[in-house]
């Protein structure tokens, strides 16, 4: 038997970023995971954005997450020695006058200056886009490659003999009141990070998630662009091509892409662009989601040694690295959490 301080199952960027601090505040871990071909953090266009939605306000955490965020993930390519993070701006354009008119409003409500950084009424003058109106520009927005992130991360997990390749079948597991023994580890604790296959863990099926899949082009067009545009759609440049996303659907077959949602991207991105464009890559993905928008991170109701980190919906990347860091002083040094995600609220 390995023994063990706590067991991570699954190692996408929850679990990831999750085993990272418990590691840094000296806990003996493992990560086991079933290295999926797709997986939410796999897929993911990796965007993070301080403001969002038709009303253009700050989303739910803002101004706990976003000061520290592009520290947070520098540093992580410090130690992993790689580059998958990427400030951007983001550009959006106004749809209409009352859009106009509601941003001025907004930019001067307290708590709007370190997100905002210009505001144009007229159009920023690139070729082929479509921004009569202009639109305003975000500071502490960017860009992280999930999917390069996590596969460094197993890199580093291998070499120092954390990691493990597996499925974990539940009828497995054996949880005690003390300990958790699963296979040949025995640990005091366990921590599921599964992404969407969450909803097949008969340990939180009171969990209600609200998986919603999405489906992203690689496109390559004459568009020149340093920003990420967004509106309804996002255009995100990255290497030699543009990143445009994503769909929000609820009502999905399968994981695979789909026709209707390729055309739904193109249609949606012929009111922004109005160049010629060629499709490069079409994929997609599941969003571990929850109905009210925010993570469940914490412990089991009646097993104290089961704990969950998972729900983070389309906010992976800016949700996960301060919750991480939350839930580990929680178990390492008793620091409260916010009860909004207690996944017993
Ligand atoms: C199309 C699309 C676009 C997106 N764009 C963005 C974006 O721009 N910005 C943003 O912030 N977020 C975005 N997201 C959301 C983001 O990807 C997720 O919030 C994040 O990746 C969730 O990470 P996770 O670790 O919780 O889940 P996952 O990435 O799904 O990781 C869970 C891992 O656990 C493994 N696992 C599960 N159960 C078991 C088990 N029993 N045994 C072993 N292993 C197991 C899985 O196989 C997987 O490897 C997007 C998602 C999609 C689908």
């Amino acid at each position: 038997m390995q023994k063990l301080d706590i067991l991570i199952i699954g190692q996408g960027l929850a679990g990831s970023l999750l085993a990272l601090e418990l590691e840094k505040r000296g806990k003996n871990i493992m990560v086991l995971d079933n290295n999926p071909i797709v997986s939410s953090s796999k897929v993911a266009a990796g965007l993070y954005n301080p403001i969002t939605g038709r009303k253009m306000v700050k989303t739910w955490f803002a101004d706990e997450l976003f000061p520290d965020l592009s520290n947070y993930y520098q540093d992580l390519e410090k130690k992993m020695n790689a580059r998958f993070h990427f400030g951007k701006t983001i550009y959006r354009p106004f749809n209409n006058i009352e859009e106009q008119n509601d941003w001025s409003l907004r930019t001067v409500e307290l708590g709007y200056t370190p997100y905002t950084k210009l505001t144009v009424n007229y159009s920023i003058g690139i070729d082929q886009l479509v921004d009569p109106l202009g639109g305003f520009f975000l500071n502490n927005s960017g860009m992280v490659d999930v999917s390069m992130l996590i596969s460094e991360c197993k890199k580093y997990f291998k070499t120092k003999d954390l990691y493990t390749e597996g499925r974990v079948h539940f009828e497995a597991l054996e949880v005690e009141e003390t300990q958790i023994k699963l296979g040949s580890f025995e640990a005091d604790q366990i921590i599921f990070c599964e992404g969407p296959m969450a909803v097949n863990n008969p340990l939180w099926s009171n969990l209600k998630f609200k998986i919603v899949k999405g489906e992203i082009l690689d496109i390559s067009c004459r568009l020149k662009i340093d920003h990420v545009i967004s509106k309804g759609i996002f255009m995100l440049p990255y290497k030699n091509h543009i990143r445009v996303g994503s769909t929000y659907d609820i009502q999905y077959q399968d994981e695979d892409p789909t026709e209707k949602g390729r055309r739904e991207l193109l249609n949606r991105l012929s009111k922004l662009y109005i160049g010629n464009l060629k499709v490069l890559k079409h994929k997609a993905g599941l969003r571990p989601a929850t109905f009210d928008r925010k993570p469940f991170v914490g412990f089991h109701h009646k097993y104290k040694n089961v704990a969950i980190f998972n729900g983070f919906g389309s906010k992976g990347v800016s949700l996960i690295p301060y919750f991480a860091m939350s839930l580990a002083d929680h178990i390492c040094f008793g620091k409260k959490m916010t009860l909004e995600v207690n996944p017993i609220r």
